[in-house]
């Protein structure tokens, strides 16, 4: 992607682990890769078609004098999520936070914490098959976007469909969204249960009756295997319920690990059956 850079930015501020380093304050240089298609800009040569290097500037010294943190990591991160929020052009940021007199008895240039932060970009299926299930999976939908740190971009249709996995229950119906997220995935994992639990959420029988069930399925192009998570969802591809709604939404999405879009996983499935 497109950068626009601002280097060595230097403002006074108060951030340390020791009391006289926010007693006194010392100065931190600052510098800023900001991700940023400019495409649009560098054709129509208008400052509002892109994003204002001095608007930015002015942001992060105000963010980072008005607040006051121990560590430079703590500084750098909510630095880059507070831009993040406040720029909506800027897909993500490489921030280097330097803190040249740091208080270390040696002679040194500065020390520095550089991060790299961004969007991602997730698909949820949403579930239910017990009680008010629509109203389930709009509030649902309504806490997504109601989260600042997650932009709710494009809902499939939702669709009834028989209950899966062989235990005797109501029909479900389903559907599945595109969000584009601050969160890490254990981070939105968490946000998911979090809504799981206000819809009432009890968890009883696998793949028995709920209010609400919320999976990540896609997380950027990631392969991640843990305790806790499988992304890609381990059975999205067997799934017609998961599948026919991403086939509308996100037909040329690629699965990451059989390398096949949405619409051909289902196809293929929907030939296993006829
Ligand atoms: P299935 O995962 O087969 O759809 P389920 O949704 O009924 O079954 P749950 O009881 O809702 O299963 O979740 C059990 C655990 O699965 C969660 O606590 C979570 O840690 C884990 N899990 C693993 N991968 C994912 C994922 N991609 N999305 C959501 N949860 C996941
Ligand atoms: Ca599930
Ligand atoms: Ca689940």
């Amino acid at each position: 992607m497109d950068q626009i850079c601002i280097t060595n930015l230097r403002f006074f501020a108060r951030h340390g682990v020791f009391d006289f380093e926010r007693e006194k304050g010392q100065y931190f240089v600052l510098s800023a890769r900001l991700e940023t298609d400019t495409r649009a800009a560098g054709m129509s040569d208008r400052l509002q078609e892109s994003t204002s290097y001095a608007e930015v500037a002015e942001f992060l010294v105000d963010f980072l004098t008005q607040n006051t943190y121990q560590l430079l990591e703590a500084a750098a991160e909510q630095a880059c999520r507070a831009l993040l929020l406040r720029f909506p052009r800027i897909w993500g940021v490489e921030l280097e936070l330097k803190k040249p007199d740091a208080p270390i008895d040696l002679e040194f240039e500065s020390v520095s914490v550089r991060i790299r932060r961004s969007w991602h970009t997730a698909y949820v299926a949403l579930g239910s098959n017990l009680g008010d299930k629509e109203g389930y999976l709009r509030s649902a939908l309504a806490g997504l976007e109601g989260d600042a740190c997650i932009r709710l971009k494009r809902v499939s249709t939702l669709i009834a469909t028989a209950p899966y996995g062989g235990v005797e229950q109501d029909d479900f119906l389903n559907g599945v969204c595109r969000l584009e997220t601050l969160y890490t995935p254990e981070e939105l994992l968490q946000v998911l249960h979090r809504l799981e639990g206000q819809a009432g959420r009890e968890r009883k029988v696998r793949w028995g009756p709920r209010t609400l069930d919320l999976d990540i399925l896609l997380y950027d192009n990631i392969i991640m295997y843990t305790k806790e998570l499988t992304i890609p969802h381990a059975d999205m591809h067997r799934r017609d319920f998961v599948l026919r709604p991403m086939a509308e939404i996100a037909p040329y999405v690629e699965h990451p690990v059989f390398h096949k879009s949405m619409l051909q996983l289902w196809q293929e499935l929907e030939g296993t059956w006829s």
